[in-house]
């Protein structure tokens, strides 16, 4: 149980060895605190400067995000726009597929029409051929129907000269006649009439010739005593006198 000078002696030998090392400690520990202290000072500023530097940071930070708003707004915008755009380009495209479909139906109507033109020429021109010989015939039958008109005229002439003539000559054939009636009335008056007095009716006969006279002539033939037939002389007396009905 007893501590040998020695064992005590080692032990005060290690305890000051001890103490040394732990007073080097503690002044390295100071050296330390100071220089944690001098970083602390330069860590405060160094803090203070990037405070500085994030409040600075944070205000662009704001700006960037203001500025990256708008932008997104505008991107918003813009895709909106774009979305409008390609729905006209749709439209467009669609718009420019029937466009196209009815220009080629349009140039098709073009090819159509242009053949059509073409057959039409042909036919004004055959047309015009037709009409030229139409007009040649034309001016043929007018040549012939004037040539016509002019023998009408003519014979027209000659028609009314033929008329004339046949006026005349039914106006010499009319005199001719009606002085052939007249003769026949003269003639039958003179049938009818007594041929004494050439004026009254036959009304007696005499018997022994039978020639007619009027009553009044034949009476004074008997009152004046002449007693003979005026006509033939024949001799009659107051009974061979008798009355006749015509
Ligand atoms: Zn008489
Ligand atoms: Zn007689």
């Amino acid at each position: 149980m007893m501590l040998s000078l020695q064992t005590i002696g080692q032990a005060y030998e290690d305890m000051q060895t001890q103490n040394q090392h732990l007073l080097q400690q503690v002044a390295d520990r100071d050296d330390f605190n100071i220089k944690l202290v001098s970083d602390s000072v330069k860590t405060k500023q160094a803090s203070a400067s990037l405070l500085s530097e994030k409040h600075l940071l944070q205000k662009q930070l704001h700006q960037v995000n203001s500025s990256l708003e708008s932008s997104k707004q505008k991107l918003s915008r813009g895709e909106e726009q774009m979305k409008a755009y390609v729905a006209q380009a749709i439209k467009a495209s669609s718009e420019n597929r029937h466009h196209a479909i009815t220009i080629e139906k349009t140039l098709l109507e073009v090819s159509e029409a242009e053949k059509e033109l073409k057959w039409l020429r042909s036919a004004v021109g055959s047309s015009e051929k037709e009409y030229e010989q139409n007009q040649k015939k034309i001016a043929e039958l007018r040549t012939e129907l004037e040539r016509e008109r002019s023998e009408k005229r003519k014979l027209e002439e000659e028609y009314e000269e033929v008329k004339n003539e046949v006026m005349e000559l039914t106006s010499e054939n009319e005199e001719a006649t009606i002085q052939k009636l007249q003769d026949e009335i003269n003639d039958c008056k003179a049938i009818l009439k007594c041929g004494v007095c050439f004026d009254r009716p036959k009304e007696v006969v005499i018997t022994k010739c039978f020639h007619l006279f009027c009553s009044t002539c034949i009476q004074r033939n008997l009152e004046l005593r002449h007693r003979k037939c005026p006509g033939c002389g024949t001799p009659f007396g107051q009974n061979d006198v008798r009355e006749v009905k015509i």
